[in-house]
């Protein structure tokens, strides 16, 4: 190397140290006089072409006194790049400047240096701003923003699943959010590659930026986005330090108003592209330890970057520019406007409503720029958004959807699925469109096939809103503005080892209990034509039935011709943790089975499961026709849900996170008298909140801690009988460290609640 360095450039005196590099391979020379980089690259024609075109663009860069960018340096025989023979491999050579000065990423980040990157870059992207290059142009590859489609093939490369998500959500927000609007941002030559290793910082002030390798044909504000993912990658509030960088380009170089649209979105798009070759380059090549050097702090910024609310980033971003930034109607406009259509009986959660507008995975995102955890919601079961749901849902609705008066696949391939989920007995399945549809169709499944009418029903149990649903929901029928109890229901006490008449210590509590429901089905005028029932009756409070009392009661119903039915709306598809369904801790196998709600993760969706002899006494009657119930895109979507919770391993993360954070609730229960109770299972959790060592019900706290945690953005819910139950069912990429937030946030409010009482 020395030698050929020495004929090539007449280079006296020589030192050649090997450095870092991505692709390919470069070394630091030092001269009696001069320092510089030698970087030399495997031969390809298509690669020659391209350091050619940098070396044009480097070239037009220079300026007197330039240190600002790397120069050229001419071979010998006046050429700039050149290919060579280095130790019999043919290479492309070029030699360049060395620019003096520490990495950025090696630099107390200051706002002093940030406000100089802003200008540095701005400066640099007017030069490039009048260059045309056809190589450059034509260039196509991954990490060009616009081609960011080339790096999907990578996802399958990051070993997490909850990783692989959050750049698939990315991705796709990237699809929905900047793909239309790329028409009309400006594109230009830009650097492409501003990261923290490749700005020079001399006295705290970006001086100098190297490695032109990355220039593309782009949108000139993938300059800027590209610049803050990296920039921001170890600071913990990147927003605030991004606009410091934002504002100083602008101050040079304007940004245009849907240019401010989309950065966001860009800024996590780099991100992701970034773990994303991190991630195969790691699988391909685990010794170059420079492809993944950014890795683990992309990866937390990635985190930090998706509890940003968009809009409050988009918000920022405006206001440091200096673009009016609109204010959205308040929640209290936003209310009056809803009930000019829209009956006050359907009520609004939190004496102060949210005003909701966008969503990803466990958090929700509001209007006024604000992020909720999400510890409440249980129908966007797999999390919110999940970016696979959507694309089977997206893509479905583009090819067909239509009703199963027709033959197409998705139903047969949904329903096998789905059945496989059941005991061997559960083999026919029937499609409809919410678990009030599921309920209803089961009870008059349930009638139909027995010929009887009276239906056994729990206390405090909820079945849905039409009205068969209603009339065996005790909640809704017994509630003060009910229609009361109808006389073919037969009403059963909960068997509630908390309240109930048998607790906890009592022996066999489940099978007492049993015995008086048993009573009551044996001394009915009418026979029982089905009991239903909850697992974990939710709305009645999270109360799970008393162990062994199902085993006791279903023979019976049985026995004497009746049929049972466990809604599994609430507590179906892995929430539970230990089991898939909740009839399933119970050990029994119910005849029917309803399931709804988690089922295609917010597209609504339900279901009737039962056994091939109600299937068949079903059969007998009238057609039995749903429009929308089991069409292809409900199907693809559901598909995609049953996927998801496979290859995201949920029903154990529900276990694992579902027992740490009872845990969690348990310790702080005994902290504190108000927490009456501590039940359920998996992540179906329910924490009474009563009156110092009583049972009273403390409705006026409970609701305080609802909104309370509502004011410091975490959702929770309050239900039962008394609605003193604090009621916490959250998406089932639910973590550890959400868990936590949400107990020390509840034990915060408590603490402050107790300082003042
Ligand atoms: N069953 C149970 C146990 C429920 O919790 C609900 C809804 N809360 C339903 C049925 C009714 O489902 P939907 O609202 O989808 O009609």
């Amino acid at each position: 190397m020395e030698k050929l360095l020495q004929s090539e450039f007449g280079f006296q005196q020589i030192e050649i140290k090997k450095l870092n590099g991505y692709e390919n391979e470069n070394y630091l020379v030092k001269t009696n006089t001069n320092n510089y980089i030698f970087k030399t690259y495997n031969y390809n024609e298509e690669l020659n072409d391209f350091v050619e075109a940098e070396n044009e663009v480097l070239l037009s860069l220079q300026e007197s006194n330039n240190n600002r960018y790397p120069a050229p340096i001419q071979f010998a025989d006046t050429s700039y790049v050149k290919t060579l023979d280095i130790k019999s491999e043919k290479k492309t050579c070029r030699m360049l400047s060395f620019l003096q000065g520490e990495s950025f990423g090696d630099v107390k980040p200051t706002k002093e240096l940030f406000q100089s990157f802003g200008i540095f870059l701005a400066e640099l992207d007017i030069k490039l701003q009048g260059l045309t290059n056809y190589t450059i142009k034509a260039r196509q590859w991954g990490w060009i923003m616009q081609y960011l489609e080339q790096n999907k093939i990578y996802i399958d490369d990051i070993p997490n699943a909850k990783d692989r998500n959050t750049v698939s959500y990315f991705f796709q927000q990237y699809e929905e959010n900047v793909r239309l609007l790329l028409p009309g941002l400006r594109k230009q030559i830009i650097h492409n590659d501003a990261n923290e290793w490749n700005v020079i910082v001399n006295n705290g002030e970006v001086t100098s930026i190297i490695d032109f390798g990355d220039l593309a044909h782009s949108q000139l504000i993938n300059e800027l986005a590209i610049a803050i993912a990296y920039a921001c990658l170890e600071i913990e509030n990147p927003l605030e330090w991004a606009t410091i960088i934002l504002k100083s380009y602008h101050s040079k170089l304007p940004i245009e108003e849907n240019e401010i649209k989309v950065l966001y979105y860009l800024v996590a798009a780099r991100l992701s592209i970034s773990v994303c070759n991190s991630a195969y380059s790691r699988k391909t090549n685990p010794d170059n330890k420079y492809a993944s050097v950014s890795e683990k702090s992309a990866w937390k910024m990635l985190y930090r970057w998706l509890r940003i609310n968009p809009l409050y980033a988009e918000r920022k971003f405006r206001e440091a520019i200096g673009l009016a930034v609109e204010r959205p109607l308040t929640i209290e406009e936003v209310t009056e406007k809803r009930q000019q259509h829209i009956s006050p009986i359907l009520s609004l959660s939190y004496d102060k409503p949210i005003y909701m507008v966008g969503s990803a995975f466990q958090y929700m995102y509001d209007a006024y720029g604000n992020t909720y955890l999400d510890a409440y919601n249980n129908i966007p079961h797999v999390g919110h958004s999940h970016p696979k749901v959507v694309a089977a849902g997206q893509q479905q609705m583009a090819k067909l959807n239509t009703n199963t008066r027709y033959l197409y696949d998705q139903l047969d391939e949904y329903a096998e699925k789905l059945l496989q989920r059941f005991p061997s007995t559960l083999n026919k399945v029937y499609f409809v469109n919410s678990g009030s549809a599921a309920s209803d169709l089961a009870i008059r499944m349930a009638k139909i096939h027995t010929g009887f009418e009276r239906i056994m029903v729990m206390e405090h149990g909820y079945h849905g809103n039409t009205q068969v649903a209603i009339d065996i929901s005790d909640y809704k029928f017994t509630n003060p503005k009910g229609q009361g109890k109808k006389d073919y229901i037969l009403k059963t006490p909960i068997p509630d080892t908390y309240r109930g008449k048998y607790n906890r210590q009592e022996n066999n509590a489940g099978k007492k209990y049993a015995q008086e429901a048993i009573v009551q089905i044996d001394t009915s005028n009418l026979p029982v034509a089905a009991f239903i029932s909850e697992p974990i009756v939710g709305c009645g409070g999270q109360v799970p039935l008393t162990d062994g009392y199902l085993k006791e009661v279903y023979p019976a119903i049985r026995k004497q011709g009746g049929i049972c039915i466990s809604d599994e709306v609430q507590t179906g598809f892995g929430r539970l943790g230990d089991h898939f369904w909740g009839f399933e801790a119970h050990d029994v196998v119910p005849d029917i089975v309803i399931i709804g709600k988690p089922m295609a993760n917010g597209h609504p969706m339900g279901a009737v499961i039962c056994t091939s002899e109600i299937a068949e006494s079903f059969s007998k009657g009238v057609e039995f026709f749903s429009s929308f119930g089991g069409n292809p895109v409900s199907c693809a979507i559901a598909t995609s849900v049953l996927e998801v919770i496979e290859e995201d391993e949920l029903q154990a993360n529900a276990k694992l996170v579902g027992d740490y954070y009872k845990s969690l609730f348990i310790e702080l229960q005994k902290k504190y008298d108000c927490i009456g109770d501590v039940r359920g299972s998996g992540l179906f959790l329910g924490i009474e909140i009563t009156k110092a060592n009583s049972l009273e019900p403390d409705v006026e706290l409970a609701h305080f801690i609802k909104n309370e945690m509502r004011s410091q953005h975490i959702l929770i819910g309050t239900d039962g009988p008394f609605d003193n139950v604090i009621k916490t069912k959250p998406p089932l990429c639910f973590t550890k460290e959400n868990a936590k937030e949400v107990v020390d946030t509840l034990n915060n409010i408590l603490k402050t609640y107790y300082s003042k009482v």
